[in-house]
């Protein structure tokens, strides 16, 4: 047998899992897809008692769009139905590619976006787009819900900001103004089946004069023990004129605000060079999806 053994509840609402996991705290684990959870329990590093299987409860589905609120999507939804979402390439067409690049096509179809943030793993394909546009995460508990931004979700490798008793109900990302785009960028060993060796999601709104940046995120992934945003440089770029001088320093300036590590998949000097090149492609790209907004007005 693969690790403890453990019992498994599904329960059936909402309100009966939030009534179960406030009462087995710390001893009860939640089980969405399982493509981490259930490697973590087979490897024999974490041993609940309980697993609380949430992947049917119907009010974790659902992708929805509202102009004022943005895009809104379940806890429960599947990687796969994100890739897929006609919504979701409409309104967030970065978080789409990024999600067809999480792990197999059989993964995502198991695979929850609440799994690969709650996770928190640093080389996770999500996060970085999601910090990139300034998600919101829709947190529940017996409590009630609250409301956090993602900036200040990742605490620590693999330790989240959500308390005993908290589960992610869902994200909010905000309507994109007409003059910004996200976009991102990864870099893996091969093309498929790959956890990345380095990822990055980008935000750019322009100035009303088209040439100016208002507003830049550069969110960075594999280069520390979370994903987190280089807001030292996201700083600097504000107000810059947006050209070769800018794209240089948002290379030299995420570069400078990764701390990346020697592993099995990459070198540190190697991630240092690479994520440099990865804002200045990302930041091209959002100029891209602009510019084309912008002619077909
Ligand atoms: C073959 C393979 C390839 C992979 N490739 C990639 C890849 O390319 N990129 C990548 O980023 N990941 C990859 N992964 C990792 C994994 O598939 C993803 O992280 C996935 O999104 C996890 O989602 P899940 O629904 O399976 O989470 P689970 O395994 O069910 O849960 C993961 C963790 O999150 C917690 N959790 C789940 N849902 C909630 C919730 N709503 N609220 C609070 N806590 C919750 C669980 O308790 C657990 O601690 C791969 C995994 C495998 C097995």
């Amino acid at each position: 047998m693969h690790g403890q053994s453990f019992a498994y509840q599904r329960p059936g609402s909402l309100r009966e899992f939030e009534a179960l996991y406030a009462s087995h705290g710390d001893n009860a684990k939640i089980l969405a897809g399982g493509t981490d959870l259930l490697v973590l329990i087979k490897e024999r590093l974490l041993a609940p008692r309980l697993l609380l299987d949430i992947s049917d409860l119907p009010e974790l589905k659902g992708i929805a769009y509202d102009p004022a609120a943005g895009l809104t999507i379940g806890a429960g939804v599947k990687v796969a139905e994100i890739e897929r979402s006609a919504l979701v390439k409409e309104h967030a067409p970065a978080l789409a590619f990024a999600a067809s690049n999480l792990g197999s096509n059989q993964v995502r179809w198991m695979a929850t976006m609440a799994g690969n943030v709650c996770h928190a793993s640093p080389a996770a394909e999500t996060p970085p787009v999601l910090l990139a546009h300034g998600c919101e995460l829709l947190i529940g508990s017996q409590a009630g819900e609250r409301r956090l931004p993602i900036a200040e979700f990742f605490l620590a490798y693999r330790k989240t900001a959500l308390k005993p008793g908290e589960y992610l109900k869902g994200f909010r990302l905000p309507p994109l103004a007409a003059d910004a785009a996200v976009a991102y960028r990864l870099r893996g060993l091969r093309r498929a089946m790959e956890i990345d060796m380095i990822n990055l999601g980008v935000y750019l709104r322009l100035e009303a004069d088209g040439a100016t940046a208002a507003e830049v995120r550069l969110a960075m992934g594999s280069v520390g023990p979370i994903s987190y945003r280089a807001a030292a440089t996201e700083e600097k770029l504000k107000g810059m004129t947006v050209d070769e001088a800018f794209l240089a320093a948002a290379a030299a300036g995420v570069a400078a605000e990764a701390a990346p590590i020697d592993d099995v998949r990459a070198s540190a000097d190697y991630r240092n060079r690479v994520v440099g090149v990865l804002a200045r492609r990302g930041l091209t790209h959002c100029l891209e999806q602009i510019g084309s907004r912008r002619n077909k007005a």
